[in-house]
């Protein structure tokens, strides 16, 4: 029987490359039936009176599956972010971003395989900041023992069961001794007496290494802002935010979703690069297909793989990558190799 998935469309080039990825996974044969949800300013422009109406996150509790495409929040007005809100609501503690190079896309290294592990509920993103006094404002970091465990824990499972060698935790415990200290109290802890190579680096010192040569790590785990900074340095190193994916993991829920924002600069010109959010629907169909009875759902999410890699090889690109095809035209040359 096929999945009910719910599909957030969003707002700026969210509309455009979700209608790509829709396009790519019917002509693929997916067994998936969409169910439309608004979020962001769209919301707004539909008559709710937030950015994220409760009937959206209801359908995503029930069906236990969202793909979903970027969405504006407004700056000013009162509105919480529709990421942080989406991941508390459904506590979606886990976001999951591969970067790996692409045969066809020239970056400055050919062989990045990483994966960013970043946990999605707290840290700075707890949004609890108050006016000491006038002049004077904090921002509170906030770090529960729950919270890093289950981080931790996660990097974990996903480091047995994806074969990856190693884990490196990006703090600055150095400084912030309370929280970062927390963060990888729990981590050792986690990674301890298990096979999994376990390391620390100093986020600083990580991030210049991370340019240097980034075959030196393997899985990065992160708490929230420094998962949010190192994805998008980590996404540079690939070719940027139209190639790289993400996923969003809590006990009941996965929303999967690119690591770029709505980009309301390009919106709506047919530039927009859909391959980010295509490769997060296919995280979608591997991670259906690990459910017993999924074969068919891994079987689609190969086929699409393999499709947008020849396309790729054959210099069909979008222009943000170095080529010269729009949305339509890439997407028309994804679904030509299927
Ligand atoms: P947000 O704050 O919502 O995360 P942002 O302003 O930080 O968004 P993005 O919207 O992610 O940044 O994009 C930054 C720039 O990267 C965009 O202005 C756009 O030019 C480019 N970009 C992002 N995503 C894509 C894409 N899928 N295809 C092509 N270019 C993109």
């Amino acid at each position: 029987m096929a999945r009910t998935c719910v599909l957030i469309p969003g707002d700026g080039i969210g509309p455009e490359v979700c209608g790509a990825v829709v396009r790519v996974l019917e002509a693929a044969g997916a067994d998936l039936v969409w169910e439309r949800h608004p979020a962001g300013t769209s919301a707004l422009e539909a008559g709710a009176d937030t950015v994220l109406p409760e009937s959206t996150l209801a359908a995503v509790r029930a069906h236990g599956l969202a793909l979903k495409g970027p969405c504006t929040t407004p700056i000013g007005g009162g509105f919480a972010s529709v990421n942080v809100a989406l991941r508390k609501g459904l506590d979606l503690y886990a976001a999951v971003r591969p970067v790996r190079s692409l045969e066809g896309v020239e970056t400055r290294f050919e062989d990045v395989d990483l994966v960013v592990v970043r946990e999605n509920t707290e840290g700075l993103y707890s949004g609890i900041e108050n006016e000491v006094t006038e002049g004077v404002v904090t921002s509170l970091k906030v770090a529960t023992v729950r919270a890093c465990r289950r981080i931790a824990r996660f990097a974990l499972d996903y480091a047995l069961t994806r074969g990856r060698r190693k884990v490196t935790v990006f703090h600055k415990a150095n400084i912030m001794k309370l929280s970062d200290g927390l963060f990888l109290d729990c981590a050792r802890e986690v990674f301890r007496g298990t096979e999994v190579e376990y390391e620390e680096r100093i986020i600083d010192a990580g991030c210049m290494q991370l340019v240097r040569d980034p075959s030196v790590f393997d899985v990065l785990l992160c708490e929230n802002l420094y998962g949010d900074v190192v994805s998008d340095l980590c996404a540079g190193l690939v070719g940027g935010l139209g190639v790289t994916p993400g996923a969003n993991f809590g006990e009941s829920c996965a929303v999967f979703e690119a690591v770029h924002g709505s980009a309301p600069d390009i919106a709506g010109q047919d530039a927009a690069n859909p391959l980010a959010l295509l490769m997060s629907a296919v995280m979608l169909l591997n991670h259906l297909g690990e459910h017993s009875g999924g074969e068919p759902h891994r079987a689609c999410a190969a086929r699409i793989r393999d499709a947008y890699d020849a396309t790729l090889r054959a210099g069909a690109l979008t222009r943000d990558v170095g080529g010269s095809l729009g949305t339509h035209a890439f997407t028309d040359a994804i679904i030509e190799r299927l």
